[in-house]
């Protein structure tokens, strides 16, 4: 995370939380100066990550520019699968594509399976990989594209009782959630591009976290 995309996060009198770029000395909901918090300062997480670094997972990015400069709700998302160290695998109009790793630096990833069930996770992937289904001629922007690949995966990795019928019910049940937390983390960006400091009843989940651990 670069770090002018960094948003601090804290309360000080209110319930109300207060997100800026940096803690100021003079609290702007009071107008007195800053002694002590009613929650620390904290950096709301970053909800976008390097593919690379992010094996065994479901990745998604726009199909067009960057989540946190471009995206919007109805655009178009592209979906791929990174193996065991990190080396993403995507179907697009040209067919299966390899670890083109420069596109896929601030992606939403999803880690859906646990620790134990990695080596079978790539078992599943080689498979499919081998599928010779996945070319470019047999691309279909509507009925064969990169969720069918990635909806094939899933079902064939069997685990839990995950799976997805299509697009749709996949995005319900698995994007959309974080997706929100992403877009969310837009809003903050966009406001703070204009103003110093973003007041909102909102708190990120992080602070949920630190109470049930505390
Ligand atoms: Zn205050």
């Amino acid at each position: 995370m670069a770090s002018d995309t960094k948003i601090i996060c804290f309360r000080h009198c209110s319930s109300k939380s207060i997100f800026c770029k940096n803690v100021p000395k003079i609290c702007p909901i009071c107008q007195s100066c800053i002694l002590d918090y009613d929650i620390e300062p904290f950096l709301v997480p970053y909800p976008y990550n390097n593919a690379k670094y992010e094996p065994n997972s479901i990745v998604i990015r726009p199909s067009e520019g960057t989540f946190l400069n471009d995206y919007h709700i109805a655009n178009d998302l592209h979906i791929g699968i990174t193996n065991s160290e990190g080396i993403v695998f995507e179907y697009d109009k040209q067919g299966l594509i390899l670890n083109d790793c420069a596109k896929w630096t601030n992606c939403i990833a999803l880690n859906i399976i646990p620790s134990s069930w990695e080596s079978h996770w790539n078992e599943t992937l080689k498979l499919i990989l081998k599928d010779t289904k996945w070319k470019s001629e047999n691309y279909d922007e509507m009925s064969m594209n990169c969720f069918n690949f990635v909806i094939e995966f899933i079902n064939n990795l069997h685990y839990m009782n995950m799976n997805f019928l299509n697009k749709e019910t996949m995005c319900g049940k698995l994007i959309l959630p974080k997706l929100h937390d992403a877009l969310k983390y837009n809003s903050l960006f966009k406001k703070l591009e204009t103003t110093e400091f973003f007041i909102s009843l909102y708190t990120p989940n992080v602070y949920l976290i630190i109470v049930i651990n505390n």
